[in-house]
């Protein structure tokens, strides 16, 4: 098919766009800049522009930014990633709630006015657009699917970077639908869920300072900041980039995935185990370690939420990847970063 893949530089947009090229498909993705098309081209010297070629979209958040990047012949398909995931905000609806409404709205509007052609579009949502943040982690009796929504208000998502982001994705996937519902356009919509993604990194496009926001704490344990005391994991369900990736693809290749929302989780994680792969099998960073003594980065006392993956095993059919490969080839990636 022919895809069109917003933010091609991102972490897991990246991992979309070489899973698309090994499955033929052709690519035209969106980057803010010159320079990462540049990194994105020169990554990929046996790929010809016919397969894989360049728009610069430089700010979502601008009525119309798609508007032109889309005109594309024979245009069949569209995986909308971009998004801003950072807390490191001064304005939250200037920073993440526009970039993510405006940047869903404004690309489905977009498609309908300008390609018409295009039959599929899949858009990377979040575990934040289910999870329901008033109800903690230790919310045991509940198992959430994809009958779930965030309830968050545009007032809670006022109140700090976290709730900005979490109600960023929530209120872009609702925009999403009912944009769908409304609408009527020619094509399907599938929405991935995952909660905390982890895996490797594509080295030419990170350094180590502006590494994801996902993959930081891997990152902290590597270079001895969290020595002392491993802090609260937070989020305790995670999946690896490259099944999360796949998952975008198959959900614009399969026909049983139109329409549907995909809660995309292999399980639970903690810090404190991540910290125990590193141990186990980079015997070089022992020293930046928290030794096993170390307090912190455990499960609650209270439990854990349930999670059911059963849609996304069913109907994408995907195998996933643990949680040591994951970390292990993680940590791979970014000493190639480093070097
Ligand atoms: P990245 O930060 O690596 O990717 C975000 C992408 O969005 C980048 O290409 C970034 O471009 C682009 N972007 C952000 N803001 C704008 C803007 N205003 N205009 C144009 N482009 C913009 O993060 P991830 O790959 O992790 O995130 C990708 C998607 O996955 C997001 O929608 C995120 O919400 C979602 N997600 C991620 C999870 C995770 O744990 N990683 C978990 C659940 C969902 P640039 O880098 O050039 O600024």
């Amino acid at each position: 098919m022919k895809v069109f893949l917003s933010g091609g530089s991102g972490f897991i947009a990246a991992h979309v766009l070489d899973i698309l090229l090994e499955r033929g498909h052709t690519v035209i993705t969106s980057v803010r800049s010159q320079s990462k098309a540049d990194a994105i081209r020169k990554a990929h010297p046996s790929v010809d522009s016919s397969k894989l070629d360049f728009r610069i979209v430089e700010d979502i958040a601008q009525e119309g930014a798609f508007d032109e990047a889309i005109k594309i012949d024979g245009l069949e398909a569209v995986i909308h990633t971009a998004s801003p995931f950072h807390f490191n905000i001064t304005d939250t609806k200037k920073d993440l709630l526009d970039p993510a409404v405006i940047g869903t709205t404004g690309i489905l509007k977009a498609i309908k006015k300008n390609a018409p052609g295009v039959k599929r579009v899949v858009i990377t949502s979040s575990f934040a657009s289910i999870v329901d943040g008033d109800k903690g982690n230790s919310w045991t009796e509940h198992t959430y699917t994809e009958a779930d929504w965030n309830p968050i208000t545009l007032e809670q998502a006022l109140e700090n970077p976290s709730n900005g982001y979490r109600a960023s994705k929530t209120f872009a996937e609702k925009a999403a639908w009912e944009f769908l519902e409304k609408e009527k356009p020619n094509f399907t919509l599938s929405t991935m869920c995952p909660p905390l993604v982890l895996g490797p990194v594509v080295h030419y496009l990170n350094t180590l300072d502006a590494l994801n926001t996902s993959n930081q704490r891997i990152r902290n344990f590597m270079t001895g900041a969290w020595k002392d005391e491993i802090p609260y994991t937070g989020i305790f369900i995670w999946v690896d980039v490259r099944d999360i990736a796949l998952c975008h693809v198959l959900a614009m290749e399969k026909e049983e995935a139109a329409n549907k929302r995909f809660f995309v989780v292999e399980g639970k994680f903690s810090n404190r185990e991540i910290c125990e792969v590193i141990r186990k099998n980079f015997p070089e960073y022992g020293d930046r370690l928290p030794g096993k003594e170390v307090k912190g980065g455990g499960y609650d006392e209270g439990g854990l939420f349930g999670w059911d993956n059963s849609r996304t095993k069913t109907v994408l059919g995907v195998e996933f990847r643990g949680l040591e490969e994951s970390i292990v080839d993680l940590v791979k990636s970014l000493k190639e970063v480093e070097k």
